[in-house]
């Protein structure tokens, strides 16, 4: 009887505790794919520095890159636009994070909750 009591404990534990992660969903701004990434690039100047010397190199450049069908697509993004993206891709990071761990949760109830119906179905 102690164990019942223990265990549903838990089981309320873990479905408060999915309850949050799935509050912490339904607040998450949209969402884009790939990643940001900075690049320092040469120019079309013959006579620039940045032709022979890596370190003069113009920039940092900020892209956006992601995958299609298997092809990477790239864009030059300005400084708004990195931003918007930066955060974009960050609520992607997020709700992944949030995914894994209600994933990580669900596996620790999956037991208690299997149990608890086995007793209830039981003469
Ligand atoms: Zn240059």
């Amino acid at each position: 009887m102690s164990q019942n009591i223990t265990s549903s404990k838990a089981l309320e534990d873990y479905e408060m505790e999915h309850r949050a992660l799935a509050e912490r969903l339904s607040k998450i701004g949209f969402l884009w794919a790939g990643s940001i990434n900075h690049r320092y690039l040469k120019c079309g100047n013959p006579r620039c520095a940045c032709r022979k010397d890596p370190d003069a190199r113009h920039g940092p450049y900020t892209y956006w890159s992601t995958k299609k069908a298997g092809k990477t697509i790239s864009r030059k993004l300005s400084g708004d636009e990195a931003q918007v993206f930066e955060q974009w891709i960050a609520n992607r990071q997020e709700l992944k994070q949030i995914a894994d761990s209600m994933m990580a949760v669900s596996e620790q109830a999956i037991d208690l909750i299997l149990k608890q119906k086995k007793r209830r179905t039981e003469p």
